[in-house]
């Protein structure tokens, strides 16, 4: 079971952890936004022994991790702390995954520095071999300390909040809507929407309820950790290679498209509990998100993706053979209605500008 805590004093928490768990040397997995985050104080303090490996980049490789991999044997290490956006996590689920494999196991401590995509409560890692996307996953993957700190969220710029935020919403939506859900997720998942929607303009514009934010991706992380992500996931990643857009940007814009698409086919339901579960279930995200009806719902995220002036890349014809072929038929498996390559195509030219 993983502990999750929210703090904004890092550093006793951290201390208190390593008292607990006896850890005598920490590597600690970062990327270059650490020398913001005012956490001098803890790298100083000397009852804080740990090795920096800083060479985190976006987009992961194989090489970085095993490069971090060597950097933890070398220095006798015995615990993990990534402190970070996803990249920073993905890492050391990657070293973790290695490390196990040898039988030595390290203790592993995540902190977020973003409210986005909820690596921290995920057993699952992203990794690149020689440009390709792979997964790393697995249970004994999942941080066994995830160390929420809202006050890390002032520094962001407003378009990272933005992009990280929605990836946290359309995450509890599209857990919501997953062949794959169960009470649990779905229990995660409107917690999720709770905690974000009604907080989201104020958090972008004023920095506040920043517990609350927090709080609430972590929540879609742990809703996805049950039911995996579905088509609006699919889609964006080709996206972000094609267009350079940021994970959240991409997922933004595929969501309404695809809700939308989903009840213009709601007869092509594959979810084993129906059309009427399905019906119901879109009811539920709508009455979440504040709106009585469906319509409503879709047309508040369509203005949000206005509001946070997301804009939509403008997706030449030859393209887009590219795009439908990049989606992974496994993660359509999970979206309610079924999706074939002529609808993806379809959809791709909806969220064209
Ligand atoms: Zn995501």
């Amino acid at each position: 079971m993983q502990k999750i805590i929210v703090t904004n004093d890092l550093k006793k928490e951290i201390f208190d952890i390593t008292l607990k768990e006896n850890i005598s040397k920490y590597m600690l997995v970062c990327g270059k936004s650490i020398a913001l985050l005012g956490i001098d104080d803890l790298l100083n303090d000397a009852n804080f022994n740990h090795q920096i490996f800083s060479g985190v980049s976006p987009n992961p490789t194989t090489l970085i991790v095993e490069d971090a991999v060597r950097t933890y044997k070398n220095n006798k290490c015995d615990a993990i702390l990534a402190i970070g956006g996803g990249s920073p996590i993905d890492v050391a689920k990657g070293v973790k995954d290695l490390l196990v494999l040898e039988k030595n196991v390290p203790k592993f401590i995540a902190v977020p520095t973003t409210a986005g995509s909820g690596a921290e409560s995920t057993s699952v890692a992203v990794i690149y071999k020689d440009g390709v996307k792979m997964s790393v996953g697995g249970d004994i993957l999942l941080p066994d300390y995830a160390i929420l700190v809202p006050k890390f969220l002032m520094g962001l710029p407003k378009y990272q909040k933005k992009c990280t935020v929605f990836d946290a919403l359309a995450q509890a939506i599209e857990s919501l809507w997953s062949v794959s859900s169960t009470d649990k997720s779905k229990e995660y998942a409107r917690k999720a929407i709770k905690l974000i929607v009604p907080h989201v303009m104020e958090y972008i514009n004023e920095n506040k309820h920043l517990e609350e934010i927090s709080l609430g991706a972590n929540y879609a992380g742990r809703a996805i950790n049950i039911s995996r992500t579905t088509a609006p996931h699919a889609m964006s990643y080709k996206l972000t290679t094609l267009y350079n857009l940021p994970h959240g940007h991409s997922v933004a814009l595929s969501l309404p498209i695809v809700w939308e698409f989903m009840i213009n086919n709601i007869e092509k339901c594959i979810d084993t509990r129906g059309v009427d579960y399905l019906k119901n279930i879109f009811q539920e995200i709508a009455t979440l998100l504040g709106y009585q009806n469906i319509d409503e719902a879709i047309k508040y995220i369509h203005n949000l993706i206005k509001v946070f002036d997301l804009k939509a890349p403008n997706i030449l014809p030859e393209e887009l053979d590219a795009l439908v072929n990049s989606v992974d038929v496994e993660r359509l498996g999970n979206t309610p209605v079924a999706i074939t390559k002529a609808d993806l195509n379809e959809l791709y030219k909806m969220i064209s500008k």
